[in-house]
């Protein structure tokens, strides 16, 4: 199965490690086989040789149990393997009996081998890598084949680039994309939250709010719930019109009559919740009848609810949030709204959250 990336820069971290692990695989078997040959034919192997075998096996030890950040240490591991790489050309060349052209052909390519198959994705460490061998060749063979050395050099130089150009375009893209995929998520996350008729949190903005607010580590009793419910509201959707109904609710400004820190939540059909923040309860009733006399003064005229008033009206419960149990607050918050409604609605009523086994009490005001 395929492995899933959560990050594009995940993704480009693992193709890395998968660069610069291969980078040191081929480093290995080129070093070890020229060590090998040299001891074979009674020959002294190249220091540098050796360097390349010890460090590539070295890096690779740390690598397969490390992971970090690839882009720079596969840069620095090029171009100190690119000068060993030079090293071994120029000691090679120089323990020849006869200078051998082909000899030096034949080991740019090896490096130029290694620079292809694990670096064609990194332009500059390709060009670290492979550019020391080839000065190296172009000086050791005193000019001689100069356009032939510059073709093999040059050529493939050229087409790294052009590919590094079109796959440097093609990440660009893709980055864009990601960033706009990843903003789009945010945006639909945020509008998951938000209730469409009244522009309101939504349950799950409630939660996530809570969330927040709860774990940030809100004391007992610092914040207060109200739980407000029109009054009468089935005879106004029965009497005016249920559009009429959703431009009603749509008017109630409850985010209006509270401060901007207070949360406002469209807690169902035309019940409403404010989760007043870091207030105590004189601000929390006073915030509750602001809103109660908010939703009263827009005059909306509702002749269906005579027993509170001839325009819209609302009930609020209270209560106030104890630590973390937003359930039991929003038991009681119900309790108090249930009072309000039972004693004539167009009210706030205040229920005390019960402490142990003491019994709920309730103030209204
Ligand atoms: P009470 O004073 O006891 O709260 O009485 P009520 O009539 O408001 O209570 P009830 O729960 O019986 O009725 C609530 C009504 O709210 C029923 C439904 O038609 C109306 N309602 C719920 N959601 C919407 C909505 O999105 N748009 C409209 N127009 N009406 C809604
Ligand atoms: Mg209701
Ligand atoms: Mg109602």
């Amino acid at each position: 199965m395929s492995k899933t990336y959560n990050t594009y820069e995940e993704r480009r971290q693992s193709k890395l490690r998968t660069s610069l692990l291969l980078f040191l695989l081929l480093n290995i078997a080129f070093s070890l086989f020229y060590v090998v040959s040299a001891i074979n034919n009674s020959r002294q192997p190249s220091a540098a040789a050796i360097i390349v075998a010890e460090l590539s096996l070295t890096v690779l030890v740390i690598s397969l149990f490390r992971m970090r950040s690839y882009a720079v240490s596969l840069n620095y591991l090029a171009i100190i393997i690119g000068i060993s790489w030079a090293w071994h050309i120029l000691f090679r060349f120089n323990q020849l009996a006869t200078p051998d052209k082909t000899f030096l052909l034949y080991n740019l390519m090896t490096v130029f081998f290694i620079s292809a198959i694990t670096l064609a994705d990194n332009l500059l460490a390709f060009c670290l890598h492979s550019l020391p061998s080839a000065v190296t060749v172009v000086v050791l063979d005193e000019f001689s084949h100069i356009v032939m050395l510059l073709f093999t050099i040059v050529l493939p130089l050229i087409s790294f680039s052009l590919h590094h150009l079109m796959q440097n375009r093609s990440e660009a893209f893709t980055i864009d994309l990601v960033k706009r995929l990843s903003e789009e998520r945010e945006k639909f996350s945020d509008l998951s939250m938000i209730d469409p008729l009244t522009g309101l949190y939504n349950r799950r903005g409630l939660h996530n709010r809570l969330e927040g607010l709860l774990g940030a580590g809100g004391g007992p009793g610092c914040h207060y719930l109200l739980l407000l419910d029109i009054d009468h509201f089935k005879a106004y959707n029965d009497n005016y019109g249920h559009s009429m109904g959703d431009k009603a609710l749509t008017a109630v400004a409850i985010r209006d009559a509270v401060r901007s820190r207070d949360v406002v939540v469209r807690y169902g059909g035309e019940e409403f919740l404010v989760l007043l923040i870091d207030v105590d309860e004189t601000e929390a009733l006073t915030l509750a009848e602001n809103v109660r006399q908010a939703v009263l003064d827009l005059k909306i005229p509702h002749l269906y609810n005579q027993e509170a008033s001839t325009t819209v009206t609302l009930s609020v419960g209270i209560a106030s949030l104890t630590g973390a149990n937003i359930d039991a607050s929003l038991t009681t918050a119900d309790q108090a709204l249930y009072q309000a409604k039972h004693q004539g609605r167009n009210a706030v009523k205040f229920v005390g959250l019960p402490v142990g086994e003491k019994s709920p009490s309730s103030a209204e005001r």
